[in-house]
């Protein structure tokens, strides 16, 4: 996502989606289908639209940051990823290495059973971390235990405010990241990202 993005949450700031400015266009000009209520970040972009005949004049909309919406749009609202999932499984590292902490492309890294397939382990966002080939080929089919390789992190699913900062646009601002980060759940998460941004 190199584009701004518009953060769209539910008027009672719970996260639900990112918009494009098109898509936020539509909801500030139909505000009766997309439920707008209220929006933060007032005139951050500006979108042009055609030139009047009659008065020569350009038409333009200004788009915000992040936008208020209800009723509720769809059924995202009451989304938590239980499923699997394996680029979120490497952005919730922050594309490290779960065990020895590495910083890798999301290409390089891959995914590993906690508790290994042989022996019952599922592939969950609770059983699964990303690391890169050398720690995955050393853990092999043992246990961390076993193999005596302590975990970085304990492995969580994410919650949607989650979802979204891990799939977070480049030019995501400070006001969005604010809305985002008052509905994280998982305290991992934010020192682990925190740590991977700084890096
Ligand atoms: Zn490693």
């Amino acid at each position: 996502m190199r584009q701004p993005m518009v953060l769209r949450l539910h008027a009672s700031g719970i996260p639900i989606d990112w918009l494009t400015l098109e898509e936020a266009a539509v909801l500030m000009t139909r505000p009766s289908e997309g439920g707008l209520v209220w929006s933060d970040g007032e005139g951050a972009h500006r979108l042009h639209g055609g030139t009047s005949s009659l008065t020569g004049c350009q038409s333009y909309i200004d788009i915000p940051e992040v936008m208020g919406v209800a009723p509720p749009t769809h059924a995202m609202l009451a989304f938590e990823h239980t499923g699997f999932n394996r680029m979120l499984c490497k952005y919730r590292e922050g594309l490290r290495c779960a065990y020895c902490g590495d910083l890798l492309t999301r290409q390089a890294l891959t995914i590993d059973h906690i508790l290994p397939r042989s022996r019952g382990g599922r592939l969950s966002m609770l059983n699964a971390v990303a690391c890169c080939q050398r720690c995955n080929s050393l853990k092999g089919s043992r246990t961390p235990e076993e193999a005596g390789m302590a975990l970085l992190l304990k492995p969580f699913v994410p919650t949607m405010a989650e979802v979204l900062y891990m799939t977070r646009p480049r030019h995501m601002t400070p006001r969005q990241l604010w809305y985002l980060k008052a509905q994280f759940r998982n305290a991992s998460l934010r020192d682990y990202l925190s740590e991977a941004l700084a890096a």
